[in-house]
């Protein structure tokens, strides 16, 4: 079984793990299983329905992700943030404390603050190994991080957030979209539990919404049992489509990270930038942790520029680079955290999180990196 030859490297398994058997015609790609009604003969029979999150097409993406993250079993949903509220209500309840990093994506920012709260959970914030130790009670359940994160691409040491949740009984989560299994495992360095946006890289053209959690098989199986309650399911349509981003994820993200290094130089030198966030980046803080436990830095990055008032201006003079919401497909997208992903943050919030207003967010697409670089130098001119 492919799925199970951990020999196998990550290119190998985006095309070839997982994929259904085509029975009927021997076809190289899976088949779509449409049907919501399945035969049910009788009551010994294992009902199949897609909100019950058991159909071929959905078990195709559970298992290649499975593999490609080095996990044992994963479970696909219909968005990144059924996949993270399904996670967070299937392992916590009322009078539970976790511990989230300070530097959220901002839909999970405001789950958080403002809908678990409401159930009973405590909830803190950290932004170092050392503060979430510090953050830690006795009732602490789970401990809950983004590596690199969004928008500022701090990394944080994951073997040692691995060992604190473990010392602790707690259960140790990571969003692993602005990495990818490509350029980072985080199950191999001892953490319970992986969750993917698949809208963003892993399908990587920007026309499906999905997400995914990978985990043991004991993890999948609560987390089926509560899902399959929170009704977040994919469709078959999407899960193929999904399925066909995949098989190019590898080949892909070689390019975003080749692209966004040679991107994150040249904005360095470059006289109207305060500031580049990029973990590849010798002068990142975080650079060194990225280094040991990265493959490749990926293709978001983040910049200040020195005078916040021509924002506008910059973002108007780009010809090539769309402003847009989301990240992680083939196009290069800009957007301001400040605008978009973080508007709903108060600014004393933002403030603390470091997000300024002229702040830029840009996720680096597979163009050919000369014309990117040609894009941003003209809009830059112009500041
Ligand atoms: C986009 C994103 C999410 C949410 O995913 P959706 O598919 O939009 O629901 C969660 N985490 C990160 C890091 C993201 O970029």
């Amino acid at each position: 079984m492919i799925d199970a030859d951990r020999s196998l490297q990550p290119s190998t398994l985006c095309i070839h793990a997982g994929t259904h058997l085509d029975a009927a015609t021997g076809g190289a790609c899976s088949p779509i299983y449409p049907s919501t009604a399945f035969a049910f003969p009788n009551a010994s029979h294992t009902p199949v329905y897609p909100r019950f999150f058991n159909t071929p097409n959905q078990q195709v993406i559970n298992r290649k992700l499975a593999a490609l993250e080095q996990g044992e079993d994963a479970l696909v949903f219909g968005s990144g943030m059924a996949a993270i509220s399904t996670l967070l209500f299937a392992f916590l309840k009322p009078g539970d404390h976790a511990v989230f990093q300070a530097d959220l994506y901002g839909g999970t920012q405001q789950l958080v603050t403002r809908e678990l709260v409401r159930f009973g959970i405590e909830i803190s914030f950290g932004r170092t190994v050392a503060e979430f130790a510090a953050a830690r009670r006795e009732n602490t359940r789970l401990i809950y991080v983004e590596s690199p994160s969004n928008p500022l691409l701090q990394c944080v040491d994951l073997a040692a957030v691995a060992a604190l949740g473990r010392e602790h009984h707690a259960l140790t989560v990571i969003d692993n979209t602005f990495a990818t299994p490509i350029n980072q495992n985080p199950l191999p360095l001892g953490f319970d539990v992986v969750v993917h946006s698949a809208t963003k890289y892993l399908n990587g053209h920007s026309d499906v919404n999905a997400g995914v959690v990978v985990a043991a098989g004991q993890i999948i199986r609560r987390l089926t049992d509560c899902a399959l309650k929170h009704g977040g399911m994919l469709d078959a349509h999407s899960c193929y489509q999904l399925e066909r981003g995949l098989k190019t994820l590898a080949v892909r993200m070689r390019q975003h990270n080749a692209n966004a290094e040679q991107l994150a130089r040249f904005l360095q030198q470059h006289a109207a930038v305060a500031r580049v966030n990029y973990p590849g980046l010798p002068g990142h803080p975080d650079h060194a942790i990225a280094k040991r436990q990265m493959r490749g830095f990926s293709g978001m990055l983040s910049f200040e520029l020195r005078d916040p008032a021509q924002l506008d201006a910059f973002l108007t003079r780009l010809r090539l680079i769309m402003p847009a919401l989301s990240l992680g497909g083939v196009e290069s997208l800009v957007c301001i955290p400040s605008r978009t992903s973080h508007r709903l943050m108060t600014p004393a919030e933002r403030l603390q999180a470091g997000i300024s207003d002229g702040l830029v967010r840009l996720s680096v697409g597979i163009e050919d990196v000369n014309d990117l670089i040609a894009d941003v130098a003209q809009a830059l001119g112009a500041v």
